[in-house]
């Protein structure tokens, strides 16, 4: 009979963040795992593209390989039932996989807002469009319009322009003067300045409306389209065949919480080393704030070598780890949210897309959990995963501490972290 599985460092997430963890902690001896619930490690930024890595994964997949790390592929972690053991389901079958250092590298989700007319067919997330033409949608020819706030905004609509879209418009609600704030940083970082330009190059033609409001979607026989205002107030409508809106990156924080890590603010709590509040788990990349990829990388480092018991790349790699934040700060405050930037949803849109729930059930709500036990917010398939941040940001309630599990499981996943009879040959990740 097999045994729950055992590791020196498990790394849950393989974007960046764990990809560098991971092969930071082979590389010093430890036997380490490597978990996550995609096909094929990246990460977001390192998406496959249909089922092959990314460039910027490959070299550091094969690294991983040739530094004996076991890369559980396809491996959801929905609960951490006892002191250094993590539930793990694949195909809807469960098993136990121990450890004696942890590594949290769960990157961040898109948030999601509601507004007028946002369920309507070819209405996505800007990132989940990405995923899905990585996944093999054809935009060829398709008219995108990429609205709302944030830099993924400009990746997307240049990546998308890659992929064969017409990109007529970006509707960027950030106004003008946040975006010139980030001049001074920019003209200190030679290499951010080169790709940011070459960002703008590849934008060459598409009309980007700075201090935009997103008015509504409107959909007709004729098609759909963006009613949208400019800085000036005068009202526009677009037509589209699909919308990608961004509001911009929440970290998955539910892992983190499960086993008791501090927060600080919107981000996990760590030492220097990396180390959380809980000892022996780390933490490195989105879960401490949105940082993009260059954090990830130097924190997944610094993460994965601590836990292998190495604390000198947390001293070697500080100042390169202060730079990356202090960038990833300025971008956040150019970037940061306004309910302005969005036309206030009417009470009947759906604020919860699981459960049904309108605005206007929740509106006059006190908190998450009157919402939840009155409405059933939240109390889907996605456990409020979307719904939750928009609530946050609307309303200003406290998100709730999450339970186990915290991804959705079959009952047969459960029961098989229970019983250790069930776990995977330890050959075969
Ligand atoms: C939708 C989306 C698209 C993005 N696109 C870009 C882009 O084009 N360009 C760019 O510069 N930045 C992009 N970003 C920002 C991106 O988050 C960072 O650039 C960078 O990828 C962060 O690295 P990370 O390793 O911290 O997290 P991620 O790359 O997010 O990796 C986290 C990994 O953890 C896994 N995971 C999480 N929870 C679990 C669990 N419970 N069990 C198992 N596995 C789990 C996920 O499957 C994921 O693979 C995007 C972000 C999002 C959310």
């Amino acid at each position: 009979m097999n045994e729950a599985i055992r590791y020196d460092v498990v790394v849950v997430g393989a974007g960046p963040a764990g990809l560098a963890a991971s092969l930071a902690a082979a590389n010093r001896g430890a036997k380490v795992a490597l978990i996550d619930e995609g096909q094929v490690p990246g990460g977001q930024i390192w998406r496959a593209h249909r089922g092959r890595p990314s460039s910027g994964a490959i070299s550091r997949v094969r690294a991983l390989s040739e530094a004996g790390v076991n890369l559980w592929s396809g491996c959801t972690v929905f609960d951490a039932p006892g002191s250094g053991t993590l539930g793990v389901a694949r195909e809807g079958q469960g098993f136990a996989l121990t450890y004696s250092r942890l590594v949290l590298a769960c990157g961040a989700r898109e948030v999601f807002l509601p507004f007028l007319g946002w369920r309507t067919p070819g209405v996505v997330g800007v990132g989940g469009l990405q995923a899905l033409v990585k996944g093999g949608l054809s935009v060829e020819n398709k008219t995108v319009i990429v609205c709302g706030s944030g830099p993924l905004l400009v990746a997307v609509a240049s990546y998308l322009r890659r992929a064969g879209a017409s990109v007529p418009m970006l509707v960027e609600c950030v106004p003008a003067a946040n975006l010139r704030s980030l001049a001074i940083p920019l003209l200190t970082r030679p290499t951010l300045l080169r790709q940011a330009m070459s960002l703008r190059w590849s934008l060459r033609g598409v009309r980007i409306a700075l201090g935009a409001q997103v008015l509504g979607v409107e959909g007709s026989q004729e098609g759909k389209s963006l009613r949208w205002s400019d800085a000036r107030g005068r009202e526009f409508q677009t037509h589209f065949d699909w919308l990608a809106c961004g509001f911009g990156l929440v970290p998955n924080l539910e892992l983190a919480s499960l086993l008791g890590c501090e927060m600080s603010g919107q981000a996990v709590g760590v030492d220097e080393s990396l180390e959380t509040s809980v000892r022996g788990v780390f933490a490195a990349g989105e879960l401490l704030g949105i940082g993009g990829v260059e954090c990830a990388l130097i924190e997944g480092e610094i993460a994965g070598a601590s836990a292998a018991g190495d604390s000198g790349p947390a001293t070697q790699l500080l100042s390169r780890r202060k730079r990356a934040r202090a960038w990833a700060e300025s971008l956040g405050s150019a970037y940061a949210w306004r309910p302005s930037y969005l036309s206030p949803p009417s009470d009947e849109e759906t604020l919860c897309v699981c459960e049904g729930v309108r605005l206007g059930a929740v509106r006059t709500c006190l908190g998450f959990r009157e919402a939840r036990v009155c409405h059933r917010l939240g109390m889907g398939p996605c456990q409020g995963k979307t719904c939750g941040p928009a609530a946050t940001r609307l309303f200003g309630w406290e998100a709730e501490p999450p339970k186990a599990p915290i991804r959705p499981v079959q009952v047969g996943s459960w029961l098989g972290v229970l019983d250790p009879g069930s776990a995977p040959d330890r050959n075969e990740p």
